[in-house]
């Protein structure tokens, strides 16, 4: 099959597009999907240097969201047929332990993720389990299901599950050009929040009011504590959407009106942040970690997609052979929203 394969860890150029690559071979219980689409994301990048903990056997195909079609199933696969659309889970969680029996699936010790602890979806080919696999509604292109999961999913499980937001609340969300901070402004202003986004550049600015954010800051300009201050009348914002780490913490925390919340989903920037107790335990603040989604929730999350109430945001799109462009540009952030292969 064709497939970008990486042979060593390192930087974009050990990413080598071959022709000839051995097909996957399914279990009983598996399904073999023709990718069509696969979302990128910046832990692809993390996993293709080996930082970040993961550091998968040589060699690797990354890539966590796929959406293609199934084109062979295993002889106990039951839950899917070939000829369907569908798009795969990024995490597979096991089924059976405390979390996934809670419902908790997010919190599965034993996950796999796709295009980082199993072969992902830079290919033609793909073998995944059949476990809790989306078939995809007609209206929704390979495209936008690429691009639906880790953004929306993520996006809802901070704002509604964990941040617990409520209408009327103003919500500020950092790095509005990300595909989380792309989704979260929706999902905010589907809740009826007053939205303040940030972003690096006027153009990103300009695209995060396109998508409903209120009031946007340029964080390369100004301290974006301050401006949420003032924009508040003093009072600071209820929820920060956080997922940028060491860079912006402090000033996430500073932001924040008493009683307020900050979710976060990553550290890009790094993982130490720096806390002023003073007005953790004053201002009675939550500080709440976020992990992924479960499956219910993108069950939750799709017919909003397909009713286009959310919209997936793409920026643009490389074919397979251009994965270590496509890193490249992915590297320098200038995109906003998702960065797609196609297949
Ligand atoms: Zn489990």
């Amino acid at each position: 099959m064709r497939a970008v394969v990486m042979r060593r860890r390192g930087g974009p150029e050990v990413l080598s597009y071959e022709t000839d690559f051995p097909d996957p071979v399914i279990g009983p219980e598996e399904v073999l999907i023709r990718v069509r689409a696969c979302g990128m994301n910046h832990l692809d990048l993390f996993t293709r240097e080996g930082e970040q903990g993961v550091r998968p056997p040589l060699p690797h195909i990354l890539g966590m969201e796929a959406a293609g079609d199934v084109v062979a199933v295993g002889e106990r696969v039951t839950g899917v047929r070939v000829g369907d659309r569908v798009l795969p889970p990024p995490h597979i969680a096991c089924g059976r332990c405390e979390w996934c029996r809670r419902g908790l699936e997010n919190l599965c010790p034993h996950m796999q993720v796709l295009g980082r602890t199993r072969h992902g979806g830079y290919a033609e080919l793909l073998a995944v389990p059949d476990r809790n696999i989306l078939v995809l509604p007609p209206q929704m292109s390979y495209e936008q299901a690429a691009a639906f999961t880790v953004a929306f999913g993520t996006a809802w499980h901070m704002l509604v599950t964990r941040g617990r937001v409520q209408p009327g609340e103003t919500v500020l969300i950092l790095a509005a050009g990300s595909v989380v901070g792309s989704a979260a402004i929706q999902v905010a202003k589907l809740f009826g929040c007053r939205v303040i986004a940030t972003a690096s550049t006027d153009e990103k600015l300009e695209k995060a009011k396109a998508l409903g954010a209120d009031e946007v800051i340029n964080y390369t300009q100004e301290r974006f504590d301050r401006r949420a201050r003032k924009l508040t009348d003093g009072r600071g914002v209820d929820l920060v959407i956080e997922h940028v780490g060491a860079d912006t913490w402090k000033q996430s925390v500073a932001a924040l009106a008493p009683m307020g919340r900050i979710v976060t989903c990553g550290s890009t920037t790094g993982r130490w942040g720096e806390t002023d107790l003073w007005s953790l335990f004053g201002k009675q603040l939550s500080l709440i970690g976020s992990f992924g989604a479960t499956y219910g929730e993108l069950m939750q999350v799709l017919p909003l997609v397909v009713e286009g109430k959310l919209q997936p945001v793409i920026d643009r799109t490389f074919p397979l052979e251009q994965a270590a462009d496509a890193h490249r540009y992915l590297a320098d952030r200038r995109q906003f929203g998702k960065v797609v292969l196609t297949i």
